[in-house]
């Protein structure tokens, strides 16, 4: 007779894959991506929310091509980039050649001049700050034959060197997005100013948000949070997570 305890499902105890292996029996970048899904998991239950609600972004930015292929092997789709030269690299990259699926985002600065190559290559851009970046990132979507989801970031202490337009003029430049051919407004971007309280960046964040969805309904995203502060981005209603250190290590 057999007890129930053994009828679970054929995956040994000690198959890394196994949701029941210790992490110990994991790799390291399995370990990572088991707690930064934990820790989305928990500030979504604490907020009141559905993890589904969440798109874990992997900020994959100075690491190499064979670590995005690793952890797209544990399932993750959506990788970030913040420069056009190593983002250009790492799609023509072949360890990542066989790869199906992946969706790449940009979260940084972007040139005038390289944002119709961006617009091509990308699925989302999340860094979208100024009205003259419109033109050559639609084309660059039209280019490829698809539609690029944008975000636009918003600065919120007026800092010129982190990038995101100034808040009083987030909503012409969201109208912008929203009329050039090849875009679809996703919502809004920032990143907390240095030294700041997370919470509260994030609480003035929403608050321009939905100054935004006013006027562009559909614009329900919230690209917010980072490894150190993602759970505070949760409960703000992030929709987007821009994840790098906590499941790629430490950069160089
Ligand atoms: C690098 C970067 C991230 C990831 O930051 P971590 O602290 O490593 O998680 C997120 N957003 C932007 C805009 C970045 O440049």
């Amino acid at each position: 007779m057999t007890r129930p305890e053994e009828n679970g499902p054929a995956l040994s105890p000690l198959s890394p894959l196994s949701p029941l292996s210790p992490l110990s029996a994991q790799s390291p970048a399995a370990a990572r991506l088991a707690v930064v899904r934990e820790r989305l998991a928990a500030a979504a239950h604490a907020a009141g929310r559905s993890p589904e609600e969440l798109t874990l972004v992997a900020v994959s930015k100075t690491h190499p091509p064979g670590a995005i292929a690793e952890l797209a092997a544990l399932g993750c789709a959506d990788f970030g980039e913040a420069r056009w030269q190593e983002l250009s690299q790492k799609t023509e990259a072949p360890e990542l050649a066989g790869v199906a699926g992946l969706r790449w985002h940009f979260v940084g600065r972007l040139q005038r001049n390289k944002a119709r190559g961006v617009g091509s290559a990308c699925a989302v851009v999340h860094s979208l700050d100024r009205p003259e970046l419109c033109a050559p990132l639609g084309r660059g979507a039209v280019d490829a034959g698809r539609t690029l989801d944008v975000f636009v970031q918003v600065s919120l202490d007026d800092d010129p060197e982190r990038g995101g337009v100034r808040g009083d003029q987030l909503d012409g430049l969201a109208d912008g997005v929203a009329a050039t051919e090849g875009l679809r407004l996703l919502g809004v971007m920032a990143v907390v100013p240095l030294g700041a309280d997370p919470r509260g960046a994030f609480g003035r964040l929403r608050g321009l948000a939905d100054g935004v969805r006013r006027s562009h309904p559909d614009a329900r995203g919230l690209s917010a949070g980072m490894s150190g502060d993602l759970e505070q981005a949760v409960v703000e209603g992030a929709t987007h997570l821009r994840i790098g250190t906590a499941l790629f290590g430490s950069r160089a």
